[in-house]
Parts: C-alpha cells; sequence; structure tokens
C-alpha cells in the first residue's frame, strides 16, 4: 500500500480504490504530537468512530469496511472511500470552553457568533452553536466565521455543513447525556464522494470533542474531563512552551489517560473494553 498522509495522530493508504485510514497510539497537543504513545488509544478512537458511524446511520459516511483491513492495523484501521475533503473544520459547540471561551472574553462572540454576556467557563449555551475553522495542513486552525464558509464553499454548501455539524452535535450529545457524559464541543469533517456530501475522518471521539462527567460537571472552573484535556493540562503544568519537541508523558499519566479513552468509550458505547 502506498502511504500517502502521515497526520498527527492518523495515517492514510492508499489501497485500490479505497483508503485505509489507521489510528496510532500519538497524541497531539496543542498541535505538537508528544514522544510518548497512549496504548490502545488507536483502536479505542477507531472504535469508538465506529459506533457512532452507526449510530449515524441516516449520514453518509466513509466507512466502506471496518474488517477488511490489513491484519497489522486490525481494531485501529478502517477502509474508506477517498473524498476530496472540505477545507473547513466543521466545530460544534454547546458550553463554552477552550479557545471558544478565550475569544468570547476578548470579543464576546465565537467564529462571529454573538454571546449574551456573563457567560462562565463551562457554562451551557443558548443553543448549539457552529464555529469553523481553517483546515491548516501545517500549524495552527484558525477561526472564521460562517460568512467565510460562504465565500469559500457558496451558500448552499455552508449551510448544509452548519446544518450537518449541529445535528450530529445534538444528536450525538442527547445519546451521552443519557450515558451521563455531557458533549461539551466537537469538531467534524465532511467530504465529497462524487456530489454526495459526505461525513469523513472520526466521528465524536476523545481526539476531536470534549467529553466531561455530567454529575461533576460545575460552571465556574476547568471540568474533569475523558479526553484530550487531561494530557494538555499534565502538559501545560510542565512549563512546556507549546513549541516542539513535546515533553515525555510520565507513566502515570499516559495510564491515566488511556483510562480516560476507554471510560468515554465504554461509558458511551454501553461496550466493555477487551
Ligand atoms: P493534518 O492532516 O493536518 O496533519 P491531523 O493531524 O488532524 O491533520 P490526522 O487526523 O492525523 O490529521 O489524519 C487524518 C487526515 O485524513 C486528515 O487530514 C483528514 O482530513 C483526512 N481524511 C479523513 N478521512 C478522509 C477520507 N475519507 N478521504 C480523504 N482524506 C480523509
Ligand atoms: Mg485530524
Amino acid at each position: 500500500m502506498k502511504h500517502i498522509h502521515a497526520g498527527k495522530v492518523r495515517d492514510l493508504y492508499a489501497d485500490g480504490e479505497s483508503l485505509i485510514l489507521v489510528a496510532s497510539d500519538r497524541v497531539s497537543v496543542y498541535d505538537v504530537v508528544l514522544p510518548t504513545p497512549i496504548p490502545d488509544k488507536g483502536a479505542l478512537l477507531t472504535q469508538l468512530s465506529n459506533w457512532w458511524f452507526d449510530y449515524f446511520a441516516d449520514v453518509p459516511n466513509h466507512v466502506v469496511s471496518t474488517t477488511d483491513v490489513p491484519d497489522e492495523f486490525t481494531g485501529r484501521a478502517v477502509r474508506v472511500r477517498p473524498l476530496q475533503m472540505v477545507q473547513v473544520e466543521c466545530i460544534a459547540r454547546g458550553y463554552l470552553v477552550g479557545s471558544g471561551l478565550q475569544e468570547y472574553r476578548h470579543t464576546g462572540a465565537v467564529s462571529g457568533v454573538r454571546l449574551p454576556e456573563g457567560l462562565r467557563e463551562g457554562d451551557r449555551l443558548p443553543e448549539p452553536i457552529f464555529t469553523p475553522t481553517t483546515k491548516a495542513s501545517a500549524g495552527h486552525d484558525e477561526p472564521i466565521t460562517f460568512d467565510d464558509v460562504v465565500n469559500q464553499e457558496g451558500r448552499e454548501v455552508a449551510e448544509r455543513l452548519r446544518a450537518l455539524t449541529l445535528e450530529i452535535y445534538t444528536r450525538g450529545a442527547e445519546h451521552a447525556a443519557e450515558r451521563g457524559v455531557i458533549i461539551a464541543d466537537t469538531k467534524v469533517e465532511f467530504g465529497w464522494n462524487a456530489d454526495v456530501l459526505t461525513l469523513g475522518d472520526e466521528v465524536l471521539t476523545s481526539d476531536s470533542s470534549r467529553f466531561w462527567p455530567a454529575d461533576e460537571w460545575e460552571p465556574g472552573r476547568a471540568q474533569r474531563s475523558f479526553d484530550k484535556q487531561f494530557v494538555r493540562d499534565w502538559a501545560t503544568s510542565t512549563g512546556w512552551d507549546k513549541e516542539p519537541p513535546g515533553p515525555e508523558i510520565p507513566s502515570d499519566i499516559v495510564a491515566a489517560t488511556r483510562e480516560k479513552y476507554m471510560d468515554a468509550y465504554q461509558r458511551i458505547t454501553g461496550h466493555t473494553w477487551s
């Protein structure tokens, strides 16, 4: 197979008409891949994403097969249709946190969406909002407004991207809420399979979303989470300047991170990880 793309976390190979999307155990923080892998992370992300693709059975997605992949990648790879990826990272936010919170504090808005005054860290938004970013091939993605997406993709496509992103977020968040998990925000990517707008990449995973235990949610402070935030916080606490190389992750932090990814998988899917 021809290796056609090395992402921070995943690799893409061409295999005949399809692509093999392989999730590694790498973890990236502030767009820097840390030197220490998290065991099972690639498989946990792949299995959770596959579970959601089935859940959103009515949304066209890129999956061709979850089993017809080379043996060495079993469990952490999917055979997918090659899509012409839309060059927008489609983000939905239901809660105020992270870069959204920073932007709100500076401007009172996130990606051009004006929000009520007086919101605190971790507050639930009056309704989920669409806050797209650029899809930078290197470096950091930058926030853009809905109008920027309209200029880039045309109004009809921009409106479909926004509606689909908010629908996936809302339906996913409803399911997760029944399992005691708040999905604070998430990122999805779409692409074109001929003229069909298709959900690609990964869906509602601990890498692409913020997952919080609902029973511990308390606006006004940082939330406990089942996602990458834990590693981000640890990396920040080391005094690291966010420039490569990133710090080696100690074994207790590796183990705790693995537990979080596993916890998210188990709560959301209802399956036991083995
Ligand atoms: P970058 O690609 O900028 O390094 P990243 O670190 O997010 O970003 P990964 O998530 O590791 O990259 O790699 C997955 C890549 O594969 C993404 O660029 C994503 O847009 C792309 N991709 C996902 N699904 C498909 C598909 N069906 N067809 C083509 N490309 C896809
Ligand atoms: Mg990605």
